[in-house]
């Protein structure tokens, strides 16, 4: 029981920090962003072309427990249907390593890139849902390792899917080869996220269905 208040106080904390807004720029019609990464979302962006009419708003955050960016859908955009729904992704202002804290703006532009390619991802994999299968999906995001396993695959494979691979490669190595990196965060992305060999996997199907269409 005690188990299930705090994740209802934590769903609750995490509209409430939604609605505290931070300064961005426009960077086109629908998509806010930070100043200081403008050019990397823009590059971010582009490859997604079906989300020039979605309304994404891009935020540095204080800190993000377990993670370092998070998409998620506004949640009172959600009473809105699909058109009028609304999609925040928050970036952690610093990323804990080890003893030391490390600030994101020492994080190479590339690999910012590939973040947000797969921040983006989680938007394509919302898309495809109703309102209702949003609220489920948060509930089961928290509550199942086997869902945020199948939820962080996703992400990666519309990134992927999307043309992506090299920067969410790039991402990856970045992630595991650092050594300042903790052990518990590399674990979570080797758990978590899609292998070097299944992104090869998945860049070969991509090809072949490209060239049969
Ligand atoms: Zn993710």
């Amino acid at each position: 029981m005690k188990g299930i208040l705090s994740k209802i106080i934590l769903i609750l904390s995490v509209i409430l920090l939604q609605s505290q807004a931070m300064s961005s720029i426009l960077i086109s019609k629908h998509h806010t962003v930070p100043e200081s990464i403008k050019k990397e979302a823009k590059e971010a962006l582009s490859f997604y072309p079906e989300l020039e009419d979605v309304e994404i708003d891009i935020r540095f955050k204080k800190e993000i427990k377990k993670s370092t960016m998070q998409a998620q859908p506004q949640f009172w955009s959600l009473l809105k249907g699909r058109k009028g729904r609304r999609y925040v992704i928050f970036i952690s202002k610093k990323i804990k390593i080890t003893d030391s804290e490390f600030s994101t703006k020492n994080i190479p532009s590339n690999i910012i890139v590939g973040w947000l390619g797969h921040e983006l991802g989680h938007v394509c994999d919302y898309q495809n849902r109703s309102s209702f299968g949003l609220v489920i999906f948060g509930f089961k995001y928290l509550f199942s390792e086997k869902f945020i396993k199948e939820a962080e695959r996703n992400a990666d494979s519309f990134a992927i899917i999307h043309g992506m691979e090299d920067y969410i490669v790039e991402t990856k190595n970045f992630i595991l080869e650092h050594a300042n990196i903790p052990e518990s965060y590399k674990n979570r992305i080797k758990r978590f996220y899609l292998s070097p060999e299944e992104i090869m996997l998945l860049i070969d199907e991509r090809d072949k269905k490209m060239k049969v269409e």
